[in-house]
């Protein structure tokens, strides 16, 4: 028989951590924090194979499931004390999801289940809190029939608030055990009234009902949205974990709330977290009312009125103290907690690794080094260095003034300058047509996930920390305020109002995510500065890495960012990109439209010294690193003028005939320019453009030598090769080139001469090729894009439904598509380093910065990554990650 269910419970548990694959992490955490006897109220875990099954069985369940739940319930139940379904001594359980990886917010929870109109006055008996009991029996009816029976929210919240107002009623708290019991019957009524039966009152037909609408869950809109933003593959499924109800809404001295072990937006070492008292945890995460601090000193520092739990109930602060630093040593990293206090006694309902922004990763990884935790090893294992990216985010510049409309809480750092949009389904439709949109909103709910996604910056005027817009946008890497308290939105009229003040949909504000202040207009911005535990992480991260990392550049501003970010190189420099510079474009065309060579050479000669400006630049910035240069490589169609004002202006600039330019134009046009005439193909038909480039190279690499005295090394690099013949042709001339130059400079520096590999010929014929090339630069755009016959530019049009429908995992032109292009990538390898042992490779398509495709690149054993100037500390951690995991 499988085994479908563990249990936990009063220091037992049939799981542990390490079983997160079968029992979601909640659930094997759940049973870790029994077994390390910390307090957790019983229950069992329903595993993700079930989950799985149950879509493999079109939504039904295995046939030993039942009684195996059944046992389960009635074992935490004697656990208890109580008994699940019975009239004086009610067990109620909560029903949650728990994936293998963390979801927040993604799925659904079911509280205060077991309760009908008979066990809810078994539980007021008991408890001897009527108020209590029925309080709590409207929260369940709420919640299971918005997660089970799919009936809106705000029907419920309808009937509350007019009640209240009818009373006079201005807090829940003024709600007494009749008014709740009045509040019950009006919910059930309603329920009756839509689905027109009666609210279920059979305890068993509540359970399974909400394991049932968790396992939906799994595959709602925003859990599958979240899933494909952080890689979760939907095969994993979630476990449902159903737990023995504690109370944190008993009266006051009951509470509950949610903490970290650590600050998670700067990492600081304190603990940090939000409660409510007389309250059920769902209200803290929901953002319904603003919670308080739990320290005094997070509450002295944030300048709030009222008590922290520290305060006011210093018992169950007391207990909490304790168990949070046991978690953190026991776990040996920052744990993201769920308690609830009952009656002053602490219970935990959760503990995770927890989430938090990329510069608190760094503090916390260098600190837990320094306090011998971790090694520095783990250190550098624990950074996500796709989520570096934050840390590179701009700020606002200092000497910026500032127009402040209003301060919330600063709830994940950056800054931001936008359109104002009130809307998530808006703010993705004015993003995907290139605005930069801040969404505002009273709080933020998983609906809303793609409109955060699509946003520069979230702002909410309610909510805390922990709401959702704070937890999500951490997680994102977006900058966010939440709680912004004044400010008032009216949606109807697209305008929000703060201190008298109007904003209108569409108008400019900022963000200030690291201090919680939204300002009016567009502030200035500017880099961050990469030293303190960055630099501290980074330089461990390259003791251990093998991989070398470049960056692909053209411009000084770019060469200049990629060696502060810590480039050891250039490993591509796209020389086309210096020919589209408007003052050169004229004289380009002039080239390519010239019929006879004598044209094409008085046009090159216009080039020819603002190239050599370019590499001189280049060859200063990057002082002696290796720059690899590559020869003109686009579609000459790409080139062409056009407009005819495009091509009266070259006409103009050489004296030609328009009409004859005109149909040389036509001439040239091509249909399928990708595969074209492009490339080393140009460098073939065009021997001049190629010379040209060379000499450029030449003649500034030796300038640069006699100028600092130190010598670049230039690599100068063939785009677009298929067969040997076209590089032994176009290494011959730029040989005979470097000769020249260098005879007449009386100088001789180094070079080399390579290739690029891009076509699936290049890469099978690699031997023949090495014989020529003194290095291989995979250029895995075009190489996706030649092996899968699928065009890099349209690509767009179609991925999401190959995604979606399992056909690729991830996008093959954003992660190397290893089956296919990285066999391609391992041949070419082989074959080259078969004819020439030393043969330097490294890669410098877009997937140079991609940390899972620079795996691959480590253990296929390539020399170095190339990416964009932006992208290189993430390439670095990825490359030091890489090569830990390979030593494992
Ligand atoms: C490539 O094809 O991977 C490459 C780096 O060249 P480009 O993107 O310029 O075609
Ligand atoms: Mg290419």
């Amino acid at each position: 028989m499988t085994k479908y269910v563990y249990s936990f419970g009063a220091g037992n548990a049939d799981g542990d951590a390490s079983m997160k694959n079968l029992l979601g992490g909640k659930g094997a955490n759940l049973a870790e924090m029994n077994k390390i006897g910390l307090p957790v109220p019983p229950g069992f875990t329903i595993t993700t194979e079930v989950c799985t099954a149950f879509y493999e069985l079109g939504q039904k369940y295995p046939d030993e499931l039942a009684a195996q739940v059944e046992a389960a319930t009635k074992k935490v139940g004697e656990t208890v004390g109580k008994t699940f379904g019975d009239k004086e001594n009610p067990l109620l359980v909560s029903v949650r999801s728990g994936a293998r990886a963390s979801m927040p917010g993604m799925m659904d929870t079911v509280l205060n289940l077991g309760l009908n109109d008979e066990t809810v006055e078994g539980l007021a008996n008991k408890s001897g809190n009527r108020r209590f009991a029925y309080d709590s029996y409207r929260r369940f009816i709420q919640m299971y029939s918005n997660v089970v029976l799919e009936l809106e929210h705000h029907m419920f919240e309808d009937i509350l608030e007019s009640f209240k107002e009818i009373n006079d009623y201005k807090d829940d708290t003024e709600l007494n055990a009749e008014d709740w019991e009045e509040i019950v019957r009006k919910y059930k009524s309603a329920v009756e009234a839509e689905m027109g039966k009666p609210f279920p009152q059979d305890v068993n037909d509540q359970l399974w009902g909400a394991v049932g609408a968790v396992f939906k869950s799994w595959m709602n809109d925003r859990a599958i949205f979240y899933r494909k933003m952080h890689d979760i593959p939907q095969s994993w499924g979630t476990a449902v974990n159903v737990q023995a109800m504690v109370f944190g809404n008993m009266g006051d001295t009951s509470a509950t709330g949610v903490a970290f072990t650590r600050n998670p937006s700067t990492g600081e070492k304190l603990f940090y977290g939000e409660y409510l008292i007389n309250a059920q945890g769902e209200d803290v995460v929901a953002g319904i009312r603003t919670p308080k601090s739990i320290t005094k000193v997070q509450r002295v520092t944030m300048g709030e009125s009222g008590e922290s739990l520290e305060e006011s109930l210093p018992d169950v602060y007391a207990q909490l103290d304790e168990v949070y630093k046991k978690l953190e040593n026991h776990y040996r990293d920052m744990q993201d907690i769920e308690f609830t206090a009952e009656n002053g006694k602490l219970w935990m309902l959760q503990t995770r690794n927890g989430k938090r922004t990329a510069k608190a990763a760094l503090k916390i990884a260098v600190d837990m080094v320094a306090e011998g935790m971790i090694t520095k090893e783990e250190g550098v294992a624990r950074i996500d260095a796709a989520a570096l990216d934050q840390l590179l985010h701009p700020t606002i510049k200092a000497s910026y003034k500032r127009d402040v409309l209003t301060k919330g809480l600063p709830a994940s750092p950056g800054a931001a300058v936008g359109e104002v949009v009130f809307d998530a389904d808006e703010a993705e439709q004015m993003a995907q047509a290139g605005k930069s949109v801040i969404l505002v909103r009273e709080e933020t709910s998983p609906e809303d996930i793609h409109g955060m996604h699509a946003a520069r910056a979230i702002v909410t005027s309610r909510g805390g920390m922990t709401s959702h817009a704070a937890v999500v946008a951490r997680g994102m890497g977006r900058p966010c305020v939440s709680g912004a308290g004044e400010i008032r939105i009216d949606e109807a009229a697209e305008k929000f109002v703060v201190k008298g003040r109007e904003i209108k949909k569409g108008e400019i504000i900022s963000v200030d995510g690291g201090l919680g202040e939204v300002l009016f207009g567009a502030a200035e911005l500017e880099q961050p500065e990469l030293s303190g535990d960055f630099a501290t992480l980074m330089a461990w991260a390259d003791d251990v890495r093998h991989l070398k990392v470049r960056a692909n550049a053209e411009t000084p501003l770019d060469a200049k960012t990629a060696r502060d970010f810590g480039a050891e190189g250039i490993g591509l420099c796209r020389t086309e990109h210096m020919f589209f510079d408007a003052e050169r474009i004229a004289a380009v065309r002039e080239m390519i439209l010239s019929e006879a060579k004598s044209g094409r050479e008085a046009a090159l000669a216009k080039i020819l010294p603002m190239q050599r400006k370019d590499f001189v630049d280049l060859f200063t910035i990057m002082a002696g690193l290796p720059v690899t240069i590559r020869l003109l490589d686009p579609p000459l169609h790409e080139f062409l003028p056009h407009s005819a004002e495009d091509v009266e202006a070259v006409a103009k600039a050489t004296g030609l005939d328009g009409d004859k330019l005109l149909q040389r134009a036509k001439d040239l046009h091509e249909f399928n320019p990708m595969l074209g005439h492009r490339g080393c193909r140009l460098g073939i038909t065009f021997p001049e453009i190629y010379e040209m480039q060379a000499r450029a190279i030449f003649e500034a690499a030796i300038e640069v030598a006699k100028a600092s005295g130190t010598a670049p090394i230039p690599e100068i690099m063939i785009p677009l090769v298929s067969t040997r013949k076209e590089l032994q042709i176009l290494k011959g001339r730029v040989i005979a080139i470097g000769e020249e130059v260098m005879a007449q400079a009386g100088m001789k520096i180094e070079y080399m001469v390579g290739t690029m590999i891009e076509l699936p010929r290049a890469a099978v014929c690699a031997d023949e090729i090495a014989q020529e090339a003194e290095f291989f630069s995979f250029g895995t755009n075009d190489l996706t894009q030649t092996t899968l016959g699928i065009s890099r530019d349209d690509a767009g049009r179609f991925m999401n439904d190959y995604i979606a429908q399992g056909i690729f995992e991830k996008d093959p032109f954003v992660t190397i598509d290893q089956d296919g292009v990285g066999s391609l990538i391992k041949i070419a390898k082989e074959k080259g380093r078969s004819v020439r042992e030393k043969i330097k490779l490294g890669i410098c398509g877009e997937h140079g910065g991609d940390p899972a495709s620079i795996e691959f690149c480590e253990k296929v054993g390539l020399d170095y990554v190339s990416c964009s100037p932006y992208r290189v500390p993430i390439a670095r951690l990825a490359a030091a990650q890489a090569a830990l995991n390979n030593a494992k």
